[in-house]
């Protein structure tokens, strides 16, 4: 987060004006890149959706993001997620919830969650379905997408969460009749220190063999800020955006 700006210092009196022509040009940037990739890869006519990863950024600058047209941001902390949606309710938001989920925040998510990134395991696509049920009850909410997020990583001491690939069709079948979840398809991300290339061709296969079985389950949610062009070409659906257009986090959390 840049010096100066937290969350304590969230108001809208606060000039955000340098902020705002900062993000319209970081943004622009990406969506160039984003054109281009597409467009080496044959896909002109079908540009990933860009969810811009908006986590230990305030709710004012997720404003400023939807000025500039952003319709879809992502977060990785209930807590914060929680903070931050209900602070913006009068913008037509979609959030994406990206990070590894404990059962028991279930019930948080689904209150303002449009899609979950993150299933890996199936105690949580049963705690979700039951939490979500109970919201559509209570506020008659719509379904929700779920992404399968899948481990791409060999050496399991530097794992970044998900499944192993060899349970993906497993849960994929579990999600698939859990009422009001739609397998929207798997998620990855790329193993630190390596080339993405390798682990976005595995994904990719992954993917044909789920869609395979579950011909919706077509999203591929892969692609952040350094890896977003290979990414792309190995048919990214939903790419998950964050440092390149808000400037860097602080590293410790
Ligand atoms: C933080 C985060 C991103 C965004 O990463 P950047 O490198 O900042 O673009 C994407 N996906 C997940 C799961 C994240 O936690």
């Amino acid at each position: 987060m840049p010096s100066g700006e937290s969350p304590e210092h969230d108001s809208p009196e606060q000039d955000f004006t340098g902020r705002e022509s900062q993000l319209r040009i970081r943004l622009a940037a990406v969506r160039t890149r984003v054109e281009s990739a597409a467009a080496a890869a044959g896909r002109h006519d079908d540009l990933p959706q860009l969810i811009v990863v908006t986590k230990f950024h305030p709710a004012a600058v997720v404003r400023l993001l939807a000025g500039l047209g952003i319709s879809d941001v992502g977060e990785n902390r209930d807590q914060e997620a929680a903070d931050k949606s209900s602070q913006l309710q009068d913008l037509e938001l979609r959030w994406h919830f990206i990070g590894q989920l404990q059962s028991k925040k279930a019930k948080s998510v689904v209150k303002y969650a449009h899609a979950l990134h993150s299933v890996d395991r199936p105690q949580l696509v049963t705690g979700v379905a039951r939490a979500l049920a109970a919201e559509q009850d209570r506020s008659g909410r719509g379904p929700l997408a779920c992404f399968i997020q899948v481990n791409l990583d060999d050496d399991a001491g530097s794992h970044r969460g998900g499944a192993a690939p060899a349970e993906v069709l497993k849960l994929a079948d579990q999600l698939a009749s859990a009422e009001g979840l739609i397998l929207a398809g798997v998620m990855a991300v790329a193993p630190l220190g390596a080339e993405p290339h390798a682990a976005f061709e595995k994904l990719a296969a992954i993917s044909s063999r789920l869609s395979a079985e579950h011909p919706g389950a077509t999203g591929i949610s892969a692609g952040m800020s350094q890896d977003l062009e290979t990414a792309i070409s190995f048919g990214a659906t939903h790419l998950r955006i964050g440092s390149d257009i808000l400037g860097s986090r602080p590293v410790v959390r």
